[in-house]
This record gives C-alpha cells, structure tokens and sequence, in this order.
C-alpha cells in the first residue's frame, strides 16, 4: 500500500457507528448556504504531497467543511486561517481554499487528522480517537522517509499523535511531552533515521482565532519554523 491508495481506501471506514451515522446525517440535512452541494459525507484522507518534509496533525473534518468538500481543511474557516499562512510562508500555492478543484497546491506540507470522520460539536471520544488510530499510524509510517517536522494543531491531536510515534519507533523523552503552543519536541529514531521535530501549535478553530488566542502572525512564526526545519 502507497499513500495513495491509503487515501483511498480510508474513504471505504465504517468503524466508529457514530461517526458514520453523524458524517452521513449532515451530509443529507446540509446547511442552508450550502443545499446546492453535494457534501462529501465521509471519511477525509489526507492531503499534501505523499513525500512531504512537514505533516500537520489537525482534529477532525468539520461538519460543514471538510465534511461537505472531501478535502482536509477545506470549506472552513479554519482551513481559510490555515492556508493563509502557509501561502504566507511559502508552502501553499495560493492564500485561499474553497473545494478540491481550486487549484491548491501545498509545497512539501501534508495535511492530515487523527480522526477521519465528522464528530457531533468537533468532539470525538477517546474510543472514537484510538479507533482511528491505525489510519494515522499507517500515513505517519508510510511519510518517514520524508518526514522530518510535524505541526499539531491542538491538545487532542497531540495525545493522539505521540502513541503512533513512539509505536514507529521513536524515542519519547521520558516524561511525556506537554501540548502548548510553541512546544518543540525532538525524537530521535532508533539507527540512523533523522531526527523528527514536533511542533505545538494552537488549533485555528474559530473559537481561538475569532478570541486572538491564536493570531494570523503567531501561526505563520509557527509555520516560518517548521518549513526552516524541515529544509523547506
Ligand atoms: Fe473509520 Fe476513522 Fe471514520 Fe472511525 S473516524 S469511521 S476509524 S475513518
């Protein structure tokens, strides 16, 4: 299996009941501004070259975002938040996203979620999280040879992402890594793989984007980072 064909059978998951009746649910009840859409309604694989130097761990497919479009942080605010940055920086083809055929291109970056589906109020359950688990576990595994920093964005994916790691091999530091914003976290691989950085960085969901938690300027420093470690 390739990333490719990773990202295509992910869309065939049914595992977590819940999210399936939920993702399927919005995407036939849709919301007013969007009824002429036909809403995606499943799970979303990752996007971004399949040999990126930068991975971005997010949460989950919005409801009305990556839900409805079928692309990672596409069709929310979050994901407006998200590529005006990484445009900012030099890792995006453009400063906006709106469906898959907008013409976006991401430069050595890979957006990708611990969990696939759609979560009622963006909240999945810890069973939810580990019963998605090996979908990150197998696009993580599959990115290492070139993978060398990983933006997480928030507490949620961070807790979710460090098993994966250390599953694949990684050595975590022996008191477990702390999430916050401007957290950076070296793991070094067993033999002579290169060293992985991990960088916490606040969710640009609207609640900390619309509150200045999390400022346009303070995720481009975060991006500014990544791309300078990952030789991007
Ligand atoms: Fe499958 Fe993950 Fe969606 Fe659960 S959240 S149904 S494991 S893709």
């Amino acid at each position: 299996v390739d990333v490719a064909e990773l990202d295509s059978v992910v869309t065939e998951c049914r595992a977590c009941p819940r999210l399936v009746a939920w993702r399927e649910e919005i995407a036939v009840v849709k919301r007013a501004a969007f009824r002429d859409w036909e809403y995606w309604g499943r799970p979303v694989p990752g996007f971004g070259p399949t040999d990126a130097a930068l991975g971005v761990v997010g949460l989950a497919p919005a409801a009305h975002g990556a839900n409805r479009t079928g692309r990672m942080f596409t069709g929310d605010p979050s994901g407006d938040f998200l590529v005006k940055a990484l445009y900012e920086v030099g890792l995006a083809s453009r400063p906006t996203c709106t469906d898959i055929d907008d013409g976006l291109e991401l430069y050595g970056v890979r957006l990708t979620a611990p969990v696939r589906c759609a979560p009622p109020q963006n909240k999945p359950t810890p069973a939810e999280r580990d019963t998605c688990r090996p979908w990150l576990a197998r696009e993580i595994e599959l990115l290492a040879p070139s993978l060398r920093v990983i933006v997480v964005l928030g507490a949620f994916g961070w807790q979710a992402l460090l098993p994966v790691l250390r599953d694949a091999g990684r050595q975590l530091p022996p008191r477990r890594p702390v999430f916050g914003h401007g957290a950076h976290v070296v793991l070094p691989a067993a033999g002579d793989a290169r060293d992985l950085h991990l960088l916490g960085c606040y969710h640009p969901s609207l609640r900390n984007t619309s509150t200045g938690r999390l400022t346009q300027p303070m995720l481009v420093e975060v991006f500014d980072r990544a791309a300078h470690l990952a030789g991007l």
